[in-house]
């Protein structure tokens, strides 16, 4: 079995020797029915401007299994990761940091993890080595991950993961998508999903790549990206329902506005008649909105038969 890593590099000329080092040590220790692994590393360069490439350049003039995929500038870590899975030629696929913050003594853990039939297994980063700022921030992120997609997992954020060979195939990763590949996976149909604790290290060399407008972007696209995976098939699911509601509300409130008008009651002045109008307004607005995303999702994603969905085929 060949084990293909895919290591996103923006700026870590210092800690990439020994990380090379530690990830074919544990690679090596690693088996698949019995038999060691081989592997092959490609590390993605997401752009650096340190000596990162050069270093790469070396490791693989002594190593063949190690290749290199460079970025012109820095397109993101999602970018970085697509790049490598496009390129992959094992039957595993594990991501992991490039910083040593991933602790590659977890890798034969993870191999026999996927080896006992999970299409994924996720690194739980349960202690994890990050100050309080972005650890708050995370665990509200993975609740929130969590509760959209039905997941149960700890840690969407931890790029240390294992995956078979086909899940990879059937995924796409763009804009920050890096943080959902679970749920990614999890709608291709792979449900075989879990976690295993992973040992979380403090960085060594070098500064976080994220600072803080990550927060926000992580927030918003907690928010959105999260929405946008669950009804992106289906928008009239969430504004339908919603419309309907205000809707019937308003229509509720604007009925017995007009029982009491033909009771001989003043209603022109009361709030409810103002919020009733409101509510079928709002109601309205949010059915229409549904309506229009139905009409834009494009043919390709109404597709129902997508090349990706399928397990086998003769
Ligand atoms: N990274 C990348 N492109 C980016 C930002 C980060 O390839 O634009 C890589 C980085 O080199 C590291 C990994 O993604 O290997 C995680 O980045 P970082 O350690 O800065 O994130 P943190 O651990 O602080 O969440
Ligand atoms: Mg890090």
């Amino acid at each position: 079995m060949l084990c293909s890593f895919v290591i996103p590099v923006f700026n870590e000329a210092e800690s990439l020797n020994e990380l090379y080092r530690q990830v074919v040590q544990n690679a090596l220790l690693s088996k698949w029915c019995n038999e060691p692994i081989k592997y092959e590393i490609i590390f993605v360069n997401d752009g650096s401007s340190d000596d990162s490439v050069e270093i790469i350049h070396k490791l693989h003039d002594n190593d063949d299994n190690v290749h290199l995929i460079s970025f012109r500038k820095n397109f993101g870590k999602s970018a970085a990761l697509q790049a490598g899975f496009r390129n992959v030629s094992g039957g595993i696929v594990i991501t992991m940091d490039s910083d040593l913050q991933d602790d590659p003594a977890e890798i034969p853990n993870m191999i026999s993890k996927l080896e006992e039939g999970y299409d994924l297994v996720s690194g739980w980063k349960f202690n994890r080595q990050d100050p309080a700022e972005k650890k708050l921030p995370s665990k509200l992120f993975n609740a929130v991950t969590s509760y959209m997609s039905g997941i149960k997992l700890h840690d969407f954020d931890c790029c240390f993961k294992a995956y078979r060979r086909e899940v990879i195939d059937a995924i796409d990763v763009y804009g920050e998508l890096h943080r959902y590949l679970p749920v990614l996976a999890y709608r291709q149909g792979f449900s075989n999903i879990t976690e295993i604790k992973v040992n979380h290290k403090k960085r060594q060399f070098g500064h976080s790549k994220y600072g803080f407008r990550r927060y926000f972007h992580g927030l918003f696209d907690a928010i959105t990206t999260n929405f946008l995976l669950k009804y992106c098939d289906s928008p009239m699911y969430f504004f339908g329902k919603w419309g309907m509601i205000f809707g019937a509300l308003g229509l509720l409130i604007c009925v017995w506005m007009s029982v009491l008008h033909f009771m001989g009651q003043a209603i022109g002045s009361r709030p409810a008649l103002f919020l009733g109008v409101l509510f079928i307004l709002v109601g309205f607005q949010l059915f229409s909105t549904g309506i229009i995303g139905e009409m834009m999702i494009d043919s390709h994603a109404r597709e129902s038969y997508n090349e990706n969905r399928v397990k086998e085929k003769f």
